[in-house]
């Protein structure tokens, strides 16, 4: 991409109503505007993002054995009124009348809608264990929407529900979705801890928040210090363990009853990225989603729910990776990899050399931002350190002489002087 052909509007200043780094680097970078109280368009450099995120999401819960579907973002009151949720739910749920003066809603969650879709299609325990996702705008008519993204009124959630005949798959089902959690997180940088959490409005009796530790968290956490020895890059992590270890959130810490010895307890605020939650019958028993067990009588389906938060995954990122010049994208949520600065776009030689490398780059499938613009070399610079892109590759005139350009790790600052040739091999 050729910055003079994108749209990416950068501003100088945040605006006032931005009360935290991520919202202001979100709208400084041009990633974001706000539409109406949290409600967002995504501009070209967010929405590159965005989807980063969502792709490394959708990978895991492939890798997982999940499968993904579409469900729709409307639905209608009545499916609701099956669980008993549509009046349970209270204003956070965005209501709507259709021509015919019936009652929808803009969904905030999916259990109705595919325990629809299940008790509909599947008859028998040997079609299970399933596990059905999709990654869809939800809409929560939020109190205080507020901090960007992060807490949205529109905003976009994968959600997955799993399906098991018994109290053993479905706990399968959930550790599984664990560690596909825990492996989600740590591709895009973050350690996410695991905290005992309150089921909420989804109910149920078994569930976990993914908490990342962040000042501006919404969440108060406290947590066993032990946590901090745990390699989350370990192959393979298990949950049981993880789980044994104290972690909780907001209410559902009891102070009286903790049982982690002061000197070992931490506290501090979290960023809640993610929420599974196993509540067995509680939508298939009402709704009448059952299976033929193997002894031939029908049982309700044991389920699940795992929600992991897209897009406030991608304010969270900043939270967790910057500095005072702007963003730090990890490479692999990083909308583009490498900006290559055209530092002087009228000196023949400079340009010669940095369209080749722009040429070369995106036939190695490379995706590189060139800074062909006519701007001053601070401004430049400036711009690539605030949108955060992993590599700076600069092109000048003196370097070009000595047939060198310089290469810089946005993330430690560190640069490097290397000739073409060296550069293209690097990231082939
Ligand atoms: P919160 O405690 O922040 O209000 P929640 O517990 O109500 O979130 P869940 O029902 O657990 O949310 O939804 C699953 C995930 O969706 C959350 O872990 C979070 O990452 C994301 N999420 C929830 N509400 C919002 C929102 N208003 N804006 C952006 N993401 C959200
Ligand atoms: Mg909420
Ligand atoms: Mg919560
Ligand atoms: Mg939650």
């Amino acid at each position: 991409m050729r910055l003079s052909r994108y749209f990416l509007p950068v501003l100088k200043e945040a605006p006032a109503e931005a009360e935290i780094v991520s919202h202001k680097l979100m709208l400084r970078a041009g990633m974001i505007q706000q539409l109406s109280a949290g409600i967002y368009s995504w501009l070209p450099l967010g929405f590159a993002v965005l989807k980063k995120v969502e792709q490394i999401v959708r990978e895991e819960m492939n890798a997982a054995g999940a499968i993904e579907i579409l469900m729709p973002t409307i639905q209608p009151a009545d499916l609701w009124r099956e669980s008993g949720r549509y009046e349970a739910y209270g204003k956070e749920m965005l209501r709507i009348k259709d021509r015919h003066e019936r009652e929808m809603l803009y969904g905030p969650t999916n259990e109705e809608n595919v325990t629809d879709i299940f008790r509909r299609h599947v008859r028998s325990y040997r079609q299970l264990p399933l596990n059905l996702y999709h990654i869809q705008w939800k809409f929560r008519d939020e109190i205080r929407p507020r901090f960007g993204v992060m807490r949205g009124r529109e905003f976009l959630m994968k959600d997955a529900y799993s399906f098991d005949l018994d109290y053993e798959g479905a706990k399968r089902s959930y550790d599984n979705m664990f560690v596909a959690y825990l492996r989600a997180f740590k591709r895009m940088g973050l350690t996410a801890i695991p905290m005992q959490a309150e089921t909420g409005p989804i109910g149920g009796n078994m569930s976990h928040e993914f908490q990342i530790l962040a000042q501006t968290g919404e969440s108060a956490v406290y947590y066993d210090a032990a946590f901090e020895q745990i390699d989350f890059n370990a192959p393979d992590l298990d949950p049981e363990m993880l789980r044994s270890l104290y972690a909780a959130a907001d209410e559902k810490h009891d102070p009286a009853s903790c049982p982690v010895p002061p000197e070992r307890l931490r506290s501090g605020r979290g960023i809640e990225v993610g929420h599974i939650f196993y509540f067995g019958t509680k939508y298939s028993k009402p709704m009448g989603a059952v299976v033929m067990g193997p002894d031939g009588t029908e049982v309700p389906v044991e389920m699940g729910s795992y929600g992991i938060g897209v897009s406030r995954l991608v304010g969270a990122l900043i939270e967790a990776f910057h500095d005072e010049k702007g963003i730090i994208w990890p490479e692999s949520v990083a909308p583009f990899r490498i900006g290559l600065v055209n530092l002087r776009p009228d000196d023949a030689a400079t340009t010669a050399m940095a369209e080749e490398l722009y040429m070369r780059f995106t036939a190695m499938g490379v995706d590189v931002l060139l800074d062909d613009r006519d701007e001053r070399a601070g401004v430049k610079f400036a711009t690539m350190d605030l949108i955060g892109l992993p590599w700076q590759v600069t092109v000048g005139p003196r370097g070009v002489k000595e047939d060198k350009v310089e290469i810089k790790s946005r993330r430690t600052g560190e640069r490097e002087e290397v000739t073409p040739v060296e550069l293209l091999e690097r990231f082939a």
